[in-house]
C-alpha cells in the first residue's frame, strides 16, 4: 500500500470553486483500487468545519501566523481528511480566496503557507502512526510544501499537479522571512517571479516530478501563449513533466441514476429532460439544438467570442440556456441576450441545475481559450449532450471531431474549434445545427460519447504507477 498525502486548497463535496476539488475529491476513492491510500489535508474553512462528523484532534501546532494550529482528522464521503483548523486564517465568511468584495484576502500567502507548513510537518513527523510515502500538492496553494521540504535529508517524494497555470500565488518579498522560506533561494533558479516571490514557481522547481491534467495542456505549457511567463520553468523540467487526464465521478454523474433528473440509459431518454428545461427557463419548443453552458464566466472560458457568434445559432433555430457566474461584464452582456425569445440565462451557482442542463440539453458549448483539462465536456459525453470545444489542452484530448475520418469510422464524438475566434466558432455553430439536422448522424455522435470511457480508472492508474516509480 502506497501512502499518499493529498494536499488541496478545495474538495468536493465539501468545498469547490471550479474543477481541482472534484479532482481533489473523486481521486482518493480511485486509487483505493490502486493500492494507494490517499489522506487529504485542507484547510478548515467553515464550510468545512462545519461538516466534519467526530472530528479528533491529531497535531497541534503551537504558533503558525499568530494562531495555534490544530489538524483534525475525520471521514467523510469515503474520503480520509485532515482538516487544518486554524480560525486566525480560515474562519471567513464570503469565498474561500477572497471577501465578498471580490477582493483577494491579502494574507492569502500566509493562509496557504500554513497548509504547506502543516504538510511539511506531516511529511517529517507523521500523523496519528501514519507516514506519507509521496506528497501531492495541487497548484500554487500548495507549492510552497516542495520548497519547505526540499532541504530535508530524509523525506517522501514530492509532486505538484498543475490544474490551471494562470493561477500563480504571487507575494511580494518583503514575505519571505515571513513565509519561512530560504532568502538565497529567491533567484530565477528558486521561487523568484519577475520580482515577486512565486508559491506556484516554488513548488514547479522543488517537486521531484510535475503533472498536469492533460498531455496537450502540459505541450501548450511550454509555449508562451499557455506558459503565463512560466513556459521556461516547465520547458526546463519537461522530463519530469506527465500529463494525466481527469476523469469524472461516475457516481455523481451517471444519467441512468441521477436524482436531479429524470433518468434515462438511451439518447432517447434525453427528451422528456429537455422538454422539462425548456419549461424550465421558459423557451418555446424549437427545431434546432438546445445548447447549453455552464461555466465560470472569465475570459480563459471564451464565452465572450459566443455572444459575437450567438447571432448563427439563433438564425438557425439554435437555442442557448446559460448557467454561470463570474466577471460582471459578462454577466450583464449574457443578461441582456435573453431580449432573444431563444435565449435563457441564470447568473449564479447551483449543482442540481448543472445537472439538468448536461442532461437536457442536445449540445454543451466550451469555447475555452486554453483549458486544462475542463470536466463539463465529459459530463456531456456521459449523458449523450453533444461537445462543442475549442481544440485546446484537455478538450482536444477527449473530444473525438467529426473530421471526415472520424465520420468514416464513425467514432466521432463532437466538434472542435480552431483557431479560437468567433468566426471559427460561428462556423462551427452551423456544423452543429447541419449535423443536429440528420438524426442518424446526430444520435451516432450521442452514443459514441456516451460509450467513450470518462471515469477515473485508467488516470488513477497512471498516477498510482508515477508514485509507485517516484519511490522505488
Ligand atoms: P474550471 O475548473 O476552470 O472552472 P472545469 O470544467 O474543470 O473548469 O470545472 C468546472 C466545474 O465547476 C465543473 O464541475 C462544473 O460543472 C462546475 N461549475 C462551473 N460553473 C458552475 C455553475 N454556475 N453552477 C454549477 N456548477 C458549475
Amino acid at each position: 500500500m502506497i501512502k499518499v498525502l493529498s494536499v488541496t486548497s478545495e474538495c468536493a463535496p465539501l468545498v469547490k470553486t471550479g474543477g481541482l476539488a472534484d479532482v481533489a475529491g473523486a481521486l482518493p476513492l480511485a486509487l483505493a483500487a490502486h493500492n494507494v491510500h490517499m489522506r487529504t489535508l485542507l484547510p478548515g474553512y467553515p464550510a468545512v468545519m462545519k461538516q466534519l462528523a467526530k472530528p479528533k484532534t491529531v497535531m497541534t501546532l503551537a504558533d503558525i501566523f499568530g494562531g495555534t494550529v490544530r489538524v483534525l482528522a475525520s471521514t467523510i464521503a469515503g474520503l480520509d481528511l485532515l482538516v487544518v483548523d486554524a480560525p486566525h486564517l480560515f474562519k471567513r465568511e464570503g469565498n474561500i480566496y477572497s471577501g465578498y468584495d471580490g477582493a483577494e484576502w491579502n494574507d492569502n500567502p500566509e493562509r496557504f503557507s500554513a497548509l504547506c507548513q502543516v504538510a511539511a510537518n506531516i511529511a517529517r513527523n507523521g500523523i496519528d502512526g501514519w507516514q506519507p510515502d509521496v506528497c501531492h500538492g495541487h497548484d500554487w496553494q500548495a507549492g510552497l510544501m516542495p520548497e519547505y521540504m526540499r532541504s530535508d535529508k530524509k523525506r517522501p517524494a514530492t509532486v505538484m499537479t498543475i490544474h490551471n497555470i494562470a493561477f500563480q500565488g504571487l507575494a511580494d518579498p518583503i514575505t519571505i522571512g515571513k513565509l519561512g522560506l530560504d532568502p538565497y533561494r529567491f533567484t530565477r533558479d528558486g521561487y523568484e517571479f519577475w520580482g515577486k516571490v512565486s508559491s506556484l514557481k516554488a513548488g514547479l522547481m522543488s517537486a521531484d516530478r510535475i503533472t498536469t491534467v492533460s498531455k496537450t495542456y502540459a505541450a501548450e505549457l511550454m509555449r508562451p501563449e499557455f506558459g503565463m511567463g512560466l513556459e521556461g520553468v516547465i520547458d526546463k523540467r519537461r522530463y519530469s513533466l506527465t500529463g494525466i487526464v481527469n476523469g469524472i465521478d461516475d457516481v455523481v454523474w451517471n444519467p441512468t441514476t441521477d436524482l436531479a433528473i429524470t433518468p434515462y440509459k438511451t439518447p432517447a431518454g434525453k427528451a422528456k429532460n429537455k422538454a422539462a428545461l425548456q419549461a424550465e427557463f421558459g423557451l418555446e419548443k424549437s427545431d434546432g439544438p438546445l445548447c447549453v453552458v455552464v461555466s465560470r464566466l472569465t475570459h480563459q472560458k471564451g464565452l465572450d467570442m459566443l455572444l459575437q457568434s450567438l447571432p448563427t445559432l439563433l438564425d438557425r433555430g439554435g437555442q442557448l440556456i446559460v448557467l454561470g457566474t463570474g466577471d460582471s461584464g459578462l454577466e450583464a452582456a449574457f443578461r441582456a441576450e435573453t431580449r432573444h425569445k431563444n435565449v435563457a440565462v441564470h447568473i449564479g451557482y447551483d449543482e442540481d441545475m448543472s445537472h439538468r442542463l448536461i442532461a437536457g440539453g442536445d449540445a454543451i458549448l466550451v469555447p475555452s481559450r486554453f483549458e486544462p483539462c475542463g470536466l463539463t465536456q465529459l459530463y456531456a459525453l456521459r449523458y449523450g449532450t453533444v461537445p462543442l470545444v475549442s481544440l485546446t489542452g484537455g478538450l482536444a484530448d477527449t473530444v473525438i471531431n467529426t473530421s471526415a475520418a472520424a465520420m468514416a469510422m464513425k467514432c466521432a464524438t463532437g466538434i472542435q474549434v480552431t483557431p479560437v475566434t468567433a468566426n471559427a466558432l460561428s462556423l462551427a455553430l452551423t456544423d452543429l445545427c447541419d449535423l443536429y439536422a440528420n438524426k442518424t448522424v446526430w444520435k451516432m455522435l450521442q452514443k459514441n460519447g456516451m460509450k467513450q470511457p470518462v471515469n477515473w480508472d485508467a488516470s488513477a492508474g497512471a498516477y498510482a504507477a508515477l508514485y509507485k516509480d517516484l519511490i522505488k
